[in-house]
């Protein structure tokens, strides 16, 4: 059962009395998502393992944001209002999307009022692939992980040539700064990872999963659409994941199994579910020896880990 060991996926291994920490868009119960300032941020807290979303705008640069479409709670015009209305990334050149701030919650909003402790700033836009990954390449040390998640539009997920060209983009980027081997290719649609297994094999892949909507994702875009129906896998999903090649499995919070995980330990790969931000969530991650914690709260999967006697 023993694969190809990629430096990348290593970094995300837990181990006796170790679970590792992955800050979630950053680190969004803190910082603002998906933003350079909360990359920096989270990084210099001593946080090297970071997911975030990527997807193409209209002149096909990669850009960092959760949603195909602008998020009303979190994009401002610059210097003014909130948005009202959602235009697609895909419909908006770089440049048009220097309009928007992304530094700040509409806290009127319910996805705004999730986080009362989310930092604001002004002046923040969205950020190129490219800004994260440089500041990434330009560390002194190489030990900063992406879990660099490749998020495919429902409305495109049938389009081969969309799928290709949004693969390509993105391995083309993570070359040019030679990060590969402390990149993870994650994400919900796994004909986008079967992509990227054929055309960009000497990069690992990450599963995405989820069985059914969870409730606490208020105001969130779903990718549960996107992916493939496992719904009857029950706790063979993992292996479903080791059949496909990959090298993670991340489930949902509300769907891990102690049986799960066992079989996906078994097999070789390496579990880091998502979001984990309660108290109770991260307590039973922790009882059930995950390998890694995606969160939203990096500090307060700390604080579980060290009253456990756990290191990260
Ligand atoms: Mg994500």
């Amino acid at each position: 059962m023993k694969k190809h060991s990629y430096r990348a996926v290593e970094a995300f291994r837990g181990a006796d009395k170790t679970i590792r920490i992955v800050g979630h868009r950053g680190a969004r119960g803190v910082f603002p998502e998906n933003t350079m300032i909360g990359f920096k941020s989270t990084i210099e807290m001593g946080i090297n393992l970071l997911e975030f979303d990527v997807v193409l705008c209209a002149d096909g640069v990669p850009v960092i944001t959760h949603n195909h479409a602008l998020h009303v709670p979190t994009f401002k015009h610059v210097g003014g209002d909130f948005i009202d209305h959602e235009p697609k990334v895909l419909d908006l050149t770089w440049s048009q999307l220097q309009c928007f701030e992304v530094g700040r919650l509409d806290s009127s909003t319910q996805y705004g009022q999730r986080f009362p402790d989310q930092l604001q700033f002004a002046g923040i836009k969205v950020p190129k692939l490219d800004e994260l990954l440089g500041h990434v390449a330009n560390l002194s040390e190489n030990n900063v992980y992406l879990m660099l998640e490749i998020k495919s539009d429902p409305n495109h997920v049938n389009n081969d040539i969309f799928r290709k060209k949004l693969v390509s983009e993105v391995t083309k980027r993570v070359r040019h700064f030679d990060l590969i081997n402390q990149t993870l290719l994650h994400s919900f649609d796994w004909r986008i990872l079967e992509e990227c297994k054929s055309s960009a094999p000497d990069f690992p892949t990450s599963f995405l999963t989820q069985i059914n909507h969870n409730p606490a994702d208020v105001g969130e875009d779903s990718s549960l659409s996107v992916g493939p129906n496992i719904k009857n896998y029950g706790d063979h999903i993992p292996d479903k994941v080791f059949e496909k090649g990959g090298s993670l499995w991340c489930p949902n919070v509300q769907d891990i199994t102690p049986t799960g995980l066992k079989r996906a330990k078994n097999l070789g790969l390496v579990t880091a579910v998502w979001t984990v931000n309660t108290v109770e969530e991260i307590d039973r991650m922790i009882e059930y020896g995950v390998d890694a914690i995606v969160t939203d709260y990096p500090g307060r999967v700390q604080q579980r880990l060290a009253v456990n006697g756990y290191n990260w």
